[in-house]
């Protein structure tokens, strides 16, 4: 399975709405796993199909760096990461239940260095089809679910700086503007919205 490229802002297919997988076949299970060596590649802890240049609704994401992240906060003692020991894969979600709000800084890594801070649900129950088409219903909590949402958007065209409020997006400009003329350095491979 290879790395594929990250579409970076300013690609088209990031603001489609990517639709529901009917079967799981041969081409569902290898997005999966292309999207799950992708996001440890570049280091993510989730991953959507649009930001690799696909509109099925699939996404993935890293479980035990999340925890671990988790544990680093609540510990104050850096933790050995292992990634992808725990990738989950969600396939056509849907949100079914929310509840309390919080803010905190996020990233994407289609949106290289831009950081801003989103509000979001704290505790989401979650209804998809697992890895093996099975439809189960999970809850996650905390960054776990502010990641699982952050993915959710993308598969809807929608980024993380769409939640943020005008006059603190307009810092960004012309941050969000070199990264549409494809003038960022990622330590993974992208696709940027032009043709260099
Ligand atoms: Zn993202």
């Amino acid at each position: 399975m290879s790395v594929l490229p990250i579409y970076l802002y300013g690609s088209e297919i990031l603001r489609k709405k990517a639709k529901p997988v009917h079967e799981l076949d041969n081409s569902v299970i290898k997005l999966i796993y292309g999207m799950a060596e992708t996001m440890h590649k570049a280091n993510g802890v989730g991953l959507a199909a649009n930001q690799v240049g696909d509109l099925r609704r699939v996404i993935v994401v890293d479980v035990s760096a999340i925890e671990e992240s988790q544990r680093e906060e609540s510990d104050g003692e850096p933790v050995e990461r292992e990634r992808g020991t725990k990738t989950l894969a969600i396939i056509n979600p849907q949100l079914v239940e929310q509840s309390g709000s919080w803010v905190m800084e996020e990233g994407c890594l289609s949106i290289p260095d831009v950081r801003g801070d989103v509000t979001r649900s704290e505790r989401i129950s979650v209804r998809f089809r697992d890895v093996n088409f099975r439809e189960v219903e999970m809850t996650f909590n905390g960054l776990l679910g502010r990641v699982v949402l952050h993915e959710m958007d993308h598969l809807d065209g929608v980024l993380f700086i769409d939640h943020i409020g005008t006059a603190k997006r307009a810092l960004m400009r012309s941050e969000l503007r070199k990264i549409k003329k494809g003038e960022v350095e990622t330590s993974y491979p992208v696709m940027s919205a032009v043709e260099v």
